[in-house]
């Protein structure tokens, strides 16, 4: 099977677009904001939208997509208004992806805003367990991502991600996504091949290869162990085309789906240098 690759990508003309446009590229797996990723409220979403997503998205060669949820959203914000706000919204966001068929929504777990790592993660696992508990039988997983640890932000450690799945009740609505510049940037050496398998192996005894569902491809403009969240074109960045290669040739993770969050002009043109750069790594 081929390795499923693909690249986060605009919706601008509605999420139906943005099948359009990957399918255009040549893409083979897509994430999307189901709303505007920097606004709190978006109107629905039509039922004629969500079924020319649905049609497009099976005519097409696209085998994954997966949602990204708003910037805004803070699972573990310390404001109660603001607390209440992003769970509110993270509902929403769950329920945009159920009707559109979108498997799975990934979020930052968030950042604790000075209320200490412990705190953090049982408000975001209280907020999780609040949003499954309200939308039972939804079939859409909530994918947490592994963070660079900027400011406040936890995730930073897979230990983060496993005490987070441990405090919610519905384990398997729980899933995880890895990004390459965030677990550099934490301090993972994902450039060296020896670390590089001490940290898929670590990751799998921590948290479970099962669980993760997504890989997010993005070369670092920081150094290892930074905890700075910058992407960069793949092969740019500190990570290197050594670490690419490592991620591509590993039999372990070849099922999963990549996507690239690299930066990109409107057309996305970026995104096909990028992805031709990965393919080229297989050996
Ligand atoms: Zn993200
Ligand atoms: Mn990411
Ligand atoms: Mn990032």
């Amino acid at each position: 099977m081929e390795q499923l690759l693909g690249a986060h990508t605009s919706t601008n003309g509605g999420v139906s677009a943005a099948v359009d446009l990957a399918e255009k590229l040549g893409f083979t797996a897509i994430q999307i904001f189901t709303k505007n990723n920097n606004r709190w409220y978006s109107k629905d979403l039509s039922e004629k939208e969500v079924e020319l997503f649905k049609s497009k998205l099976r005519g097409s060669h696209i085998k994954f997509v997966v949602a990204h949820d708003s910037y805004l959203i803070n699972l573990c914000a310390k404001e109660p208004e603001m607390l209440n706000k992003s769970r509110d919204s993270f509902l929403d966001e769950l329920k945009r992806c159920e009707l559109l068929g979108i498997p799975h929504l990934n979020f930052h777990p968030g950042a604790h805003m000075g209320q200490g790592e412990e705190e953090g993660i049982k408000l975001i696992a209280e907020s999780l367990n609040i949003a499954h508990t309200k939308t039972p039988g939804f079939k859409v997983t909530s994918m947490l991502e592994a963070t660079a640890g900027q400011g406040s932000a936890i995730g930073y450690k897979f230990e983060h991600l496993r005490k987070i799945i441990d405090l919610v009740d519905d384990k398997k609505r729980m899933t995880v996504c890895i990004d390459t510049a965030h677990i550099f940037a934490a301090g993972y050496d994902i450039k060296n091949t020896v670390t590089y398998k001490k940290v898929i192996s670590e990751f799998d005894t921590i948290i479970g290869l099962e669980r993760l569902k997504c890989i997010h491809m993005n070369d670092s403009k920081k150094d290892l162990g930074s905890k700075v969240d910058r992407h960069e074109h793949i092969g740019k960045g500190f990570i290197g085309i050594e670490g690419f290669t490592n991620i591509m040739n590993d039999q372990k993770i070849k099922h999963i789906p990549k996507i690239l969050e690299t930066p990109k002009g409107k057309e996305q043109l970026e995104d096909i240098v990028n992805l031709n750069i990965l393919k080229g790594l297989i050996k």
